[in-house]
């Protein structure tokens, strides 16, 4: 299988019908990252990053524009253009040249999906200035949970993100910043993030870095770590009533499970490559491969079968849920 570095639509609970670019196109690697979550739907990574330079087979602006072109033109609708994937977005340097390559092209809004740990740099806040909504990722007002959950590279400290948040709140040019809030509980003593005295300490980070919307959210697809699980749908509507209490409704988006969307529309090539290109950004259930993708029940089946068959792919059972991710 090859890798293109375009792939989706993915409907997301947050973003619509979100077209994604991925901004690495090597297969060496899973994933391409200087954190490695307890959550991670990618599993975990063999190596972390630590530098920018470190990072194999980097997309370059030109090869984004020309993947976009021939790509857009199958779909009929979008809401997002969509940075993620199976690297750190801010890890590319060339970021902030795509999205405006991007932009000279396609009318869509341009979103970067970020773990935050590299926003206390100057030229990577640069090449989200480009953007029009940073999601930004942040689990924890204290040190030692945001290490234990996100167990990112040496050298990126809680400290450094949240005064990188605070600055990007404050640039002249700036996207709409959503920090978002993935709460997590566990199966054994482990130090989750969705206790009183984390959401407290929380609110208090929140409060100075002052984004536009706050979203909370739990683990919905399988997890790296298998002693991590989702929070309860009550607890997690507790919480968003204490965020709400201190920053408004409007500010705070709860997200429930549940697609939000109706199918895609996009006229197909080779379908195979395109559950291949979804299923390795993240894992997805039979249902959630066909809204994406617009694909029907009867012609995705035999699709899955032989993807299974030739092990391109494999089935994993969270919860109730059958997922597929690559193999
Ligand atoms: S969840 Fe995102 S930030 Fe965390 S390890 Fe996976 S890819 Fe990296």
């Amino acid at each position: 299988m090859t890798k293109r570095i375009i792939y989706g639509p993915i409907l997301s609970r947050r973003l619509g019908r979100s077209l994604g670019v991925d901004v690495i196109k090597t297969l060496e690697t899973k994933k391409n990252c200087n954190f490695d979550c307890v959550y991670c739907q990618l599993g975990h990574v063999p190596l972390k990053i630590t530098r920018t330079d470190n990072v194999k087979g980097v997309v370059s602006p030109e090869e984004v524009v020309e993947g976009l072109r021939t790509y857009h033109k199958n779909i009929e609708d979008l809401d997002y253009i969509t940075f993620s994937g199976t690297c750190e977005p801010t890890l590319n340097s060339g970021l902030g040249e795509m999205i405006k390559g991007i932009k000279e092209i396609s009318p869509h809004p341009v979103c970067v999906i970020t773990n935050s740990s590299l926003v206390d740099k100057e030229n990577i806040r640069r090449n989200l200035s480009e953007a029009d909504l940073v999601v930004a990722t942040l689990v924890s007002g204290y040190e030692e949970t945001f290490n234990a959950i996100n167990r990112p590279a040496e050298e990126i400290t809680l400290e450094n993100i949240i005064n990188g948040l605070k600055k990007i709140r404050r640039m002249d040019k700036r996207p709409i910043l959503s920090i978002e809030v993935m709460m997590v509980d566990s199966n054994i003593d482990f130090p989750v993030n969705h206790t009183e005295r984390e959401i407290e300490k929380l609110k208090e980070v929140l409060i100075e870095i002052n984004p536009d919307e706050i979203e909370i959210l739990t683990v919905s697809r399988p997890p790296a770590e298998d002693y991590i699980i989702p929070v309860s749908d009550d607890r997690l509507k507790q919480i968003a009533t204490e965020f709400e209490n201190t920053f408004g409704k409007e500010r705070v988006k709860l997200v429930l499970k549940g697609v939000k969307k109706s199918h895609s529309k996009m006229k197909h090539g080779n379908i195979e490559e395109e559950v291949y290109d979804l299923i390795m950004r993240r894992p997805c259930t039979f249902r959630q491969i066909s809204a994406s993708l617009g694909i029907d029940d009867k012609e995705l089946k035999p699709i899955i079968g032989r993807m299974l068959s030739s092990e391109s792919i494999e089935e994993t059972t969270v919860g109730e849920k059958n997922y597929y991710k690559i193999s």
